[in-house]
């Protein structure tokens, strides 16, 4: 097969080299991994049970045909049980499962994958009509298997065969992301998402070469190509030649060289060259992320995105977490950071983040009931939530973080029900701290423009700059359409980091930035000149910023910084930031 080379969208940095894993989409929509060798046989045995169901209840089905039924429905039924029997189809996922390793849903679909394209070739209409037949057959055998396929175990032993597989699909959902992140895969390529889209940022925090927004990429590419993802580039490589290969494995260790160096400043502190500290915390998204935010050497967990701990599916139907749930999550958060704070952001659900699949049907859902919004709607659920995170406060030092907030009201109604929630815990005496710091999330222009409202009556502020763009640009950040408009260094979105930052100062309360701006390196100076001192980002980044502080001088910032606040040329603007770069001294 011929070499070939896509372009995307890059979410996050390094090489990844591997075999394509293809999702499919929809309908056929399951389960992807792999089984470890003592459980092969009985993945085979699970789908043939599964097969033998589906003909038991052909059967059943025929028998139960009334008397007066068209002829062509007992026709059908038999169609369906020839089909079932064909080798093709009982026999040859046997063989996927035994060779690949591939779990009974996976072989069975990637069998009806292979099936599906021969019959697309068939020039007889009747019979390339027959594909739906067969995949109406695999839908029954997938239904009767889903109820049994989450008892297997996901990840035992797998981790040296996945390890070097790189997952393509037409979008991933952040819910199918956290799946991935207990399988080692080495690499994400989606058609669909943007440089911000949660399944980004989920990719970003496992330090795992992805580019998204590739347009067709899943139809291009074909099951178990050999692949090359330059991440920083974001550039994928199809069916390299074996001297390109050569060259990126080699690229690919210097890499690995250059970040295993940056480990040893994990103790550093990060104070620039002229002595101003900075604090660079870590976004997680599930309590384990917490000890790869210590091994970076994370001041801090600047955000915890909790609503992946309800986004995690245990089955077909979806729970929420309960109250001791949740409380379990975030304790385990607050003591994996030994005695540095956890800033738990509550629930932020909605748009590309929804916690069922009907969401999508919302009409506008970036502009809907989302975050915030969704939480004071459902009073229950957020003070269950809100009960959990003061729980766990009582173990180490927590803040809590509330999302999307524009209206004074959202304030006054969040701050009433923390009270409520405080007192309930008192009156069981349940311990927690009484002084927990409540901070606004600033991702909407409104709360940007409404600075007054927020600093009287919160102790702290975070800046969420990947909505804040999305919303003052008015671009949907998952959108690859769009993606060229997002745009951090659009002049409307320094001037907002720049009002919310001296509104800080002014009032004297903290303000950090957690989107994706903080992890950028391209940006550092350009942020902490402008005044900020607390940066959180995915752990994997934030070794590299922290060689960017000490590389920098605060002194030297001056200038340039209020050259690019006074500018609305984006040229001026650009040049400036690289004349930044260029000035400061490297650090040996
Ligand atoms: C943001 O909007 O910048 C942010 C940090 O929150 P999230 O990415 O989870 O929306
Ligand atoms: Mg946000």
């Amino acid at each position: 097969m011929a070499s070939f080379t896509l372009q995307g969208i890059p979410v996050s940095r390094g090489i990844a080299i591997g075999r394509a894993h293809l999702l499919r989409p929809a309908a056929l929509d399951v389960q992807h991994y792999l089984v470890a060798q003592e459980q092969v046989e009985a993945e085979v045995l699970r789908l043939q049970d599964a097969i033998a169901r589906v003909h038991k209840d052909l059967q059943a089905l025929w028998s139960d045909l009334p008397q007066d039924a068209p002829t062509e429905l007992g026709a059908f039924i038999d169609v369906h049980a020839l089909i079932l029997s064909d080798p093709m189809l009982s026999e040859a996922p046997l063989d996927i499962i035994r060779t690949r390793h591939y779990n009974a849903e996976w072989a069975l679909v990637t069998q009806i994958d292979e099936l599906s394209a021969q019959f697309d070739e068939i020039e007889d209409d009747y019979l390339r009509e027959r594909k739906a037949d067969i995949q109406q057959v695999a839908e029954r055998v997938l239904k009767v298997m889903t109820g049994t396929a989450n008892t297997v175990p996901r990840s035992d032993g797998i981790d040296e065969r996945s390890a070097n597989m790189i997952v393509v699909a037409r979008d991933i959902s952040p819910a199918d992301m956290m799946q991935f992140r207990d399988v080692a895969f080495t690499g994400f390529v989606t058609d669909e998402g943007g440089q911000n889209s949660h399944t980004a940022i989920v990719s970003r925090s496992l330090g795992i070469p992805a580019v998204v927004g590739m347009g067709n990429a899943s139809r291009l590419i074909e099951q178990d190509d050999w692949l090359i993802i330059d991440s920083d580039a974001g550039v994928v490589i199809v069916a390299p030649t074996t001297l390109v290969l050569d060259q990126y494995r080699e690229r690919q260790l210097l890499l690995q060289k250059a970040r295993k160096k940056l480990t040893k400043l994990r103790k550093t502190p990060s104070i620039t060259q002229d002595g101003v500290e900075i604090t660079l915390l870590a976004n997680i998204e599930l309590p384990q992320d917490a000890a790869a935010a210590l091994e970076a050497g994370a001041n801090g967990v600047g955000l915890f995105r909790s609503e992946f701990l309800f986004m995690e599916r245990s089955g077909q139907e979806h729970q929420l977490p309960s109250e001791e749930q949740q409380f379990d999550a975030y304790r385990m958060a607050v003591t994996a950071m030994k005695g540095r704070p956890v800033t738990i952001r509550t629930l932020d659900v909605g748009a590309d983040k929804p916690l069922d699949s009907t969401e999508h049907n919302v009409l506008n859902p970036a502009l809907g009931l989302r975050a915030i919004r969704y939480c004071l709607a459902e009073p229950q659920l957020f003070l269950t939530q809100l009960r959990a995170i003061l729980r766990a406060s009582a173990f180490g030092p927590v803040k809590l973080l509330i999302p999307m907030m524009a209206h004074g009201f959202e304030i006054d109604q969040t701050l009433a029900m923390i009270e409520q929630a405080k007192a309930s815990l008192a009156a069981e005496g349940k311990k927690f701290d009484a002084d927990i710091a409540v901070g606004a999330m600033i991702e909407i222009p409104a709360a940007a423009l409404s600075l007054p409202m927020f600093v009287k009556k919160l102790d702290f502020l975070s800046i969420g700059t990947n909505d804040l763009i999305q919303y003052t640009l008015a671009i949907d950040r998952a959108d690859h359409e769009v993606a060229h408009l997002y745009d951090d260094l659009h002049p409307a979105i320094l001037q907002l980091l720049y009002m919310v930052i001296s509104a800080g100062q002014k009032a004297d309360i903290p303000v950090s930035i957690c989107g994706g701006m903080a992890g950028d390196i391209r940006l550092t100076r350009l942020l902490i000149g402008m005044g900020f001192r607390e940066l959180s980002m995915p752990a994997a980044l934030l070794p590299e910023i922290k060689q960017e502080i000490l590389n920098t001088r605060m002194e030297a910032l001056q200038i340039p910084v209020r050259k690019i606040l006074r500018s609305y040329d984006a040229a001026v603007i650009r040049e400036t930031l690289a004349s930044m770069k260029a000035s400061a001294p490297v650090l040996h």
